[in-house]
């Protein structure tokens, strides 16, 4: 189902805390990742104009109460299965992106669209695990379901396929305060996973761990992000400071500058699945070097403004 959203308009009723899923997909919801051999090779390919657009901005604009422009004219199409990095300095508008894609914000001109299944959210993940520290990490996966309803027995097989699919299946019982901040981290994405989505929405999620865990973390969710059942990969936004980690993830590099606007673009023409050793060969460093030049030229423009 599409559906758009207009400045000062309607949103969808599809996306949202308080909308319902139904149970059957709560029920179905289990071992995501799971169905596909881990080594199988895929492309994504899919930036092209006419693959089907599962998010889209265009000509967005959102000016904050008080004047702040966050966005001053933005115009992205991503594809359904494509995995798309947004890159800038702080203040550029990155997060507001993600918030109007989420259906969180509404534009203050300009179109939102997205292309969602009747009732699926988008898997949302902030910087800030932002568990509920009382709760143990069961509870806190258990969350999303819990607010759609379903009952215990229900949220059972959804839970533990979804904190296996991040490693955390011998730490369900644990609190928050227990956990690594990488762990709290893979607690963070297997919330968003008990909803099996299939469009991932993530602003820095790995901006505050060491290097060696956010590498595992990004091959953590490569993984939730392939092809099931040779279906289309899932599609994701990822917000990063982190050049090498764009480049790493993503299909298409999105390079922002200040106030709110897209400067550049850099294709990531390499497959899929892909693990430390691409991130030795002369391409990721020639594909980096690209991008950080992309980012320089944008804060030039910037201070040239
Ligand atoms: P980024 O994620 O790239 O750091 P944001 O999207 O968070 O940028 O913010 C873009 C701009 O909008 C910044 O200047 C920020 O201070 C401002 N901003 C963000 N949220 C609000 C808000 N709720 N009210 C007013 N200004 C805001
Ligand atoms: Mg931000």
């Amino acid at each position: 189902m599409s559906s758009a959203c207009r400045a000062s308009g309607i949103t969808d009723g599809t996306i949202g805390l308080r909308a319902r899923v139904p149970l059957h997909r709560v029920e179905s919801a289990g071992g995501p990742g799971a169905r596909v051999d881990p080594r199988a090779r895929y492309s994504r390919h899919v930036s092209s104009p006419t693959a089907p657009a599962a998010l889209s901005l265009a000509q967005v604009r959102r000016v904050y109460p008080g004047g702040r422009v966050a966005l001053a004219d933005v115009t992205l199409r991503i594809a359904a299965g494509e995995f798309v990095s947004l890159l800038g300095p702080s203040g550029c508008g990155k997060s507001t992106v993600l918030r109007l894609l989420s259906g969180l914000d509404l534009p203050t001109s300009g179109t939102i669209s997205r292309d969602l299944p009747d009732g699926a959210v988008p898997g949302y993940v902030f910087q800030d695990a932002a568990l509920m520290p009382w709760a143990s990490v069961r509870r806190n996966v258990e969350l999303p379901l819990m607010l759609r309803g379903a009952n215990a027995q229900q949220m059972r097989g959804p839970v533990d396929a979804a904190l296996r699919a991040v490693g955390l299946a011998d730490s369900a019982d644990a609190v928050p305060r227990e956990l690594s901040g990488g762990m709290k981290m893979r607690a963070s994405m297997a919330r968003a996973l008990v909803m099996s989505p299939r469009v991932w929405l993530l602003d820095e999620p790995f901006g505050a761990l060491d290097e060696i865990t956010r590498f595992a973390l990004n091959q953590t969710l490569l993984s939730l992000c392939k092809p099931l059942d040779g279906g289309k990969p899932a599609t994701a936004v990822f917000v990063t400071h982190s050049v090498y980690e764009a480049v790493f993830l993503s299909e298409r590099v999105v390079v922002m500058g200040r106030p709110g606007r897209i400067v550049d673009e850099v294709a990531v023409d390499a497959p899929y699945p892909r693990d430390a050793a691409f991130r030795a060969t002369p391409k990721f460093a020639a594909l980096c070097a690209q991008v950080s030049d992309a980012l320089q030229r944008a804060s030039v423009a910037e201070a040239g403004a």
